[in-house]
């Protein structure tokens, strides 16, 4: 059993970015199918009121702190987190282990062409990768039968859904038996960094603590998400007090 640590209640396995990795590529060797998701502040601020969301992140089989504010947070539970685990750095590391193997990954989510765009960077920069498909993140119900027969088809090992939380965490949990993935993850708008139409902050506002700084001031219309870290941080001091 991995020791967890609570966050509003939300479990976040206490791993370092190196032990994740390695925990994913042991899923890849089991017959079980496993959900991994990447909670930041905001989708814990959103799992409070949304309870479809927290039952999903509280039955995933690894759940990582996708924001320093998650690992901030974590000093006033039981036991504290060691480093921020990005949801983005977990895929990059996973797709190069898995470069040179049997392994394959499918790239949905995204707007029309940012999966296509992402997945050609990640060919350049991984080149034995096998990507076996891609479709974008707007579907109506006719497209999305037509996306889950090819994922069904294809197989990939590893599904990688980028739809945008909590939507992504619902696709996953109510879609990935009607496959053969062994892997799924909800990645955000990581399609959008990896294609190159975002950039990830440099390193230094990462090192800070302050990648959700850049994130506001690079992308203004975040403002109204962005609104709930303070709500988060008040959440989190509340809940101290309780105990
Ligand atoms: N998206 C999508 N389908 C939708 C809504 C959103 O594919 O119906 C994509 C959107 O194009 C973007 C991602 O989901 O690539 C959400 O990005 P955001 O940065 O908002 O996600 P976060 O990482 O903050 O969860």
């Amino acid at each position: 059993m991995r020791e967890k640590v609570h966050v509003l209640d939300v479990p976040f396995d206490t791993v370092t970015l190196q032990q994740a990795t390695e925990i994913a590529k042991g899923f890849l060797k089991e017959q079980k199918q496993h959900i991994i998701c990447t909670p930041n502040p905001e989708i814990v601020m959103e799992a409070q009121k949304d309870e479809e969301l927290m039952n999903i992140v509280k039955a995933a089989d690894l759940v990582v702190p996708d924001g320093i504010g998650i690992v901030w947070a974590s000093k006033y539970s039981e036991k504290k987190l060691t480093e921020r685990v990005a949801g983005y750095d977990l895929v990059q590391k996973l797709l190069e282990e898995i470069e040179n193997t049997e392994h394959t990954v499918y790239f949905f989510g995204g707007a029309p062409g940012v999966s296509l765009a992402a997945a050609k960077k990640m060919q350049q920069k991984y080149p034995n990768l096998k990507i076996v498909g891609g479709h974008n993140g707007y579907f109506d119900e006719k497209e999305e039968k037509h996306i889950l027969n090819d994922i069904k088809k294809l197989s990939p090992s590893i599904l990688l859904v980028g739809l945008g939380a909590p939507k992504q965490e619902k696709w996953i949990y109510h879609n990935i038996r009607l496959t053969n993935v062994k892997i799924a993850i909800g990645v955000g708008g990581s399609f959008d960094v990896m294609s190159g139409k975002t950039k990830r902050a440099p390193a230094i506002f990462c090192k800070l603590g302050l990648e959700w700084f850049y994130r506001l001031i690079t992308q203004p219309t975040r403002l109204g998400r962005m609104m709930r870290l303070p709500k988060f941080v008040l959440a989190v001091l509340r809940n101290k007090k309780k105990k």
